[in-house]
């Protein structure tokens, strides 16, 4: 603790004398008495401690303390008015520096919050400057008060300390823990990857407490903490965060396999039995991790994510990495990929067919052919997901290809099995990528010629973002593809940019209108003018529409009221293997 006690440089008297020539010069001797007596009043009226402190020409200097402030101030009695220096409450430190300040500058006032001394004796006050106004002609007064909130603080502090301990462990939980991630956090250049957070739980400790009493559970938690501690180094950090879960902050110095290799060390000293009483019995555990990063959120989603492995972990048995949900797609994309061009090579994907009705007379018009795809054996991958996948690898090239072989053969084979050519179309989708990277018009001619079907029985279906991307192509391969017979149909109608003069150039014979834009046609008077307005459109433009999506029986009855021309959608039938697709027309084209 600071030395308080007040050193004199000039003796008081000296002080004094100078002080009480200035007044008098400056107002007669009387009247100063009386100011300095009724500042003297004023001062001991005050509860808390306080002291005027004047500028002299001789530098500053303490005109009257109250009692108070002789307590805290380790005032020693000798004359009235004295160097500020004398006292070091007032002369040193923070308040000694902005005393100076404040007293040279022209606020009225100043508050703030300081500590006299880092000890744990240390001191923690409220100080307040104010300027004291003068009527005549004076130096610089200032009134300096002090609270002293030193218990006040220490209480909280006392408190706070309770608050971030875990009583059982006396670790720090999870509150400290996530504070002391924070700060880790707040300085960038220490966050990124140079930390992370492990989760470990007692994988049966449940069974421990139900078995052996709550008593021998706070002793095994007690234990497992102590072996935690030993396996870890003093830079590391432990706490408690729950009942039987604990996280870890380490440092990294190599990345996240320091976390692993930690990990199995944890593993290790944790493998060993432990002495309950009479017993020995082991525990297992599971540990997850998380690196801190900037990107990640913060303490407390940190610890989330390495609870979210760490629940991984128990199922696999082994030590497991949280991995962002855009790391997890990437790595789902890629392995799809891989999955995909295997199944692609090896022939494993199928075609399922989805019948298009005519609603004018109820009968089959024609199917839609769409890939299927079991990604492992009992898991069907909905084409939504893979096809962006085979699109963006390439892999559509192969897949398409394949798909228009196999529907076209598919129809081939159905007019053998009847013994004569079918009054059905067969609709394949074709993918903006195919279009860009495929010659289609070569393609379709080897399809056609490989089935013996005409082009006329023929629909490809391409989206507007197909057409979209390279309108010049697009417009090329359709006008190929009309000299072969084979008709177009535009798919997912409404959810593009199409423009009219772009629908009035290109040679489409269908519209497929958005499963989107029919959904709402009974309920929603907005989505029926629009739908209203497309099959007007078509009609100007002599293209015929499909309404994808119809569940119900209403829909298919409102559109065919409307004029559309066909409807594709469960409540007729939902897309099925070949032979179940055939069977389906004979009953409903009996
Ligand atoms: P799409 O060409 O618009 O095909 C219609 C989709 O709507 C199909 O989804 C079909 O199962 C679904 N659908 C039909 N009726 C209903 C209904 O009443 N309610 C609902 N909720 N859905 C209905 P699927 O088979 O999942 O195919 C999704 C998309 O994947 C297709 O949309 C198509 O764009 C693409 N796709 C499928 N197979 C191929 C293919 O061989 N090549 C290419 N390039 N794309 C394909
Ligand atoms: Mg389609
Ligand atoms: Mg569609």
């Amino acid at each position: 603790m600071q030395s308080r006690s007040a050193k004199k440089e000039r003796p008081a008297e000296e002080a004094s004398q100078d002080l009480a020539a200035l007044a008098d010069a400056l107002c007669g001797h009387g009247l100063a008495d009386f100011l300095s007596a009724t500042r003297q009043r004023y001062l001991d009226a005050l509860p808390i401690p306080a002291a005027i402190v004047a500028l002299l020409p001789e530098g500053q200097a303490i005109q009257c303390v109250n009692q108070p402030f002789r307590d805290i101030a380790e005032w020693d009695e000798r004359g009235e008015c004295r160097d500020l220096a004398g006292v070091k409450l007032l002369s040193s430190g923070m308040i000694g520096k902005r005393l100076s300040a404040f007293m040279a500058g022209d606020e009225p006032a100043e508050q703030f919050e300081t500590t006299d001394g880092r000890s744990v004796a240390a001191r923690h006050f409220t100080v307040r400057f104010a300027r004291v106004e003068s009527l005549m002609e004076g130096p610089t007064r200032v009134i300096v008060s002090m609270i002293d909130r030193t218990s006040q603080v220490d209480t909280e502090r006392h408190l706070r300390s309770e608050m971030l301990l875990d009583s059982l462990t006396g670790l720090p939980n999870r509150l400290s823990f996530n504070e002391h991630v924070d700060a880790i956090l707040a300085d960038e250049a220490r966050a990124d990857g140079r930390y992370a957070v492990l989760a470990l739980d007692l994988t049966r400790f449940s069974r421990v407490n139900e078995s052996m009493g709550a008593l021998a559970g706070d002793e095994l938690l007690i234990t497992f903490a102590r072996r935690l501690v030993s396996a870890l180094r003093p830079t590391d950090m432990l706490a408690r965060t729950s009942g039987d879960e604990f996280a870890i902050l380490l440092k990294l110095d190599r990345g996240v396999a320091d976390a692993l290799r930690a990990a199995e060390r944890l593993k290790a000293v944790l493998s060993l039995p432990f002495r309950l009483t009479e017993l020995e019995i082991r525990v297992d555990c599971a540990i997850g991790c998380a690196l801190v990063s900037p990107q990640g959120g913060g303490a407390e989603e940190v610890l989330r994510n390495a609870q979210f492995a760490l629940k991984r972990a128990k199922r696999t048995g082994t030590t497991q990495v949280y991995e962002p949900v855009e790391a997890q797609a990437v790595r789902r994309r890629f392995s799809m990929e891989t999955n995909l061009r295997r199944a692609i090579e090896s022939d494993e994907l199928t075609l399922a067919f989805q019948p298009l009705i005519e609603l004018a007379t109820g009968r089959v018009a024609s199917f839609e052919a769409l890939a299927r795809w079991k990604n492992d054996p009992h898991e069907p991958v909905s084409p939504n997901e893979f096809i962006p996948v085979a699109e963006e690898s390439g892999l559509i090239v192969p897949l398409g290809r394949w798909a228009l072989e196999e529907a076209t053969q598919t129809m081939a084979a159905w007019d053998r099995q009847m013994g004569h050519p079918l009054p059905l179309r067969m609709s394949v989708n074709l993918s903006a990528i195919q279009i860009s990277r495929d010659d289609i018009a070569v393609l379709v001619t080897d399809a056609l010629a490989a089935s013996g079907l005409p082009g006329n029985r023929l629909v490809l279906e391409l989206t507007e973002s197909a057409i979209i991307q390279d309108p010049d192509r697009a417009a090329d391969v359709l006008v190929a593809l009309k000299q072969l017979d084979v008709r177009v149909a535009m798919d997912d109608f409404g959810t593009g940019y199409t423009s009219l003069a772009m629908l009035q150039r290109l040679p489409i014979d269908v519209l497929k209108i958005d499963r989107s834009l029919i959904a709402d046609l009974l309920h929603d008077n907005d989505s029926a003018a629009i739908v209203r307005a497309i099959l007007s459109l078509a009609d100007a433009l002599g293209m015929e529409t499909t309404a994808e999506g119809i569940e119900e029986r209403a829909l298919g009855n409102r559109l065919a009221a409307m004029g559309c021309t066909y409807a594709q959608g469960f409540h007729y039938a939902r897309p099925m293997e070949a032979d179940a697709a055939m069977a389906y027309w004979l009953e409903r084209n009996a």
